[in-house]
């Protein structure tokens, strides 16, 4: 068995613009790296495009379509969000990657699966694109995950230094679809505060934990294992699925956190025991953000080893007074729902 590692070099023909930090650059930068430091027990694979019928589980038809007329034409869905002509099909690969990386963990065919996409897709909401973000991969890889191979709970770890946004509005309302999100707040795009916890059936399945600038990787592994690993397993997901994103590496120029990359494979550390434990080792991850090139690709790198089955390293780092506070917050404020 095998990690699948999911990537197409037509998703550097979307391009939103001289000077755009989500460049087709990061994806070169990554390529490059699991190209001349190839990680045994991995095989590559290219994906086709989402059906039309996969994304609109989560995109109401207009907004698919919407998205469909502007291809082959270079337009600005919102400020930050600039379409090239290669655009709609590199999103419409990225989305048929998460589809595909669902389908590889949940047959069988693969241990577990990277797919490194651009764009990318946390902040989509269900009818907007925002923060660089067109369709909402995650959320289209979980629904593929429970529509078409009937699995009943999915967790959804969102290490992105931003708040997934997009994703929690999706599912704010479910228990079959728990999202767990650290990032930095207050950040773009504002929301991610830690009373918002999910409405009616979905109560206590949002499990958000704002950071300050400066956090370390023992800060975030420390939410990992006083919330998240306890959480899953009370949850008992039968998928973990991962919006990766690198941004918060400390060398990141969006993001103030201050990860490594042996931090980021900690934390996919983490998530696999929990995918072995809980859901058969079924582990999706997926590529948001991550502007810095050197740290996007060795961080990318280390993961894929961790995913590949060799052994995480264990932070080094020191948690900081400011994330003890909010991993003690976090832990206070959903200790009522979750046996923490
Ligand atoms: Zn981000």
């Amino acid at each position: 068995m095998t990690t699948l590692l999911l990537l197409d070099e037509a998703m550097l023909e979307h391009d939103p613009g001289a000077g755009h930090p989500e460049r087709p650059d990061r994806l070169r930068a990554v390529i490059q790296r699991m190209s001349t430091n190839p990680v045994a027990g991995t095989r590559t694979d290219n994906p086709c495009e989402g059906s039309l019928e996969a994304i609109a589980r989560v995109h109401p038809q207009a907004y698919v379509q919407r998205i469909e007329d502007t291809r082959g034409v270079a337009v600005a869905l919102d400020p930050d969000t600039r379409l090239s002509e290669g655009s709609v099909h590199a999103a419409r690969l990225a989305a048929g990657a998460a589809v595909q990386a669902v389908d590889a963990v949940v047959r069988g065919s693969a241990s577990n699966a990277f797919a490194f996409v651009r764009p990318p897709g946390h902040h989509a909401l269900s009818d907007r694109a925002m923060g660089f973000c067109v369709f909402n991969n995650i959320a289209i890889a979980a629904e593929h995950a429970r529509q078409s191979h009937g699995l009943q709970r999915v967790l959804i770890v969102d290490w992105d230094v931003h708040h997934g946004n997009g994703t929690e509005a999706i599912f704010y309302g479910r228990d079959d679809v728990l999202l767990f999100s650290t990032h930095q707040f207050p950040f773009y795009p504002g929301t991610g505060a830690l009373r918002y916890t999910g409405v009616g059936a979905g109560e206590g399945a949002t499990i958000n934990v704002p950071f300050s600038p400066g956090a370390t990787d023992a800060d975030l592994r420390r939410s990992f294992r006083e919330l998240l690993e306890p959480i899953a397993a009370e949850f008992k997901p039968d998928i973990v699925l991962v919006s990766a994103g690198f941004d918060g590496h400390g060398h990141d120029p969006l993001g103030q956190f201050e990860l490594s990359a042996e931090g980021f494979a900690d934390l996919c550390g983490s998530v696999k025991s929990i995918a072995d434990q809980h859901a058969d080792g079924r582990l999706v991850l997926l590529l948001e953000g991550g502007y810095d090139l050197e740290a996007l690709a060795s961080s990318v790198h280390a993961c894929t080893r961790v995913l590949a089955g060799e052994s995480s390293p264990d932070a080094t780092t020191q948690s900081t007074p400011e994330g003890d506070r909010a991993v003690q917050q976090a832990v206070a404020r959903h200790r009522e729902r979750w046996h923490l």
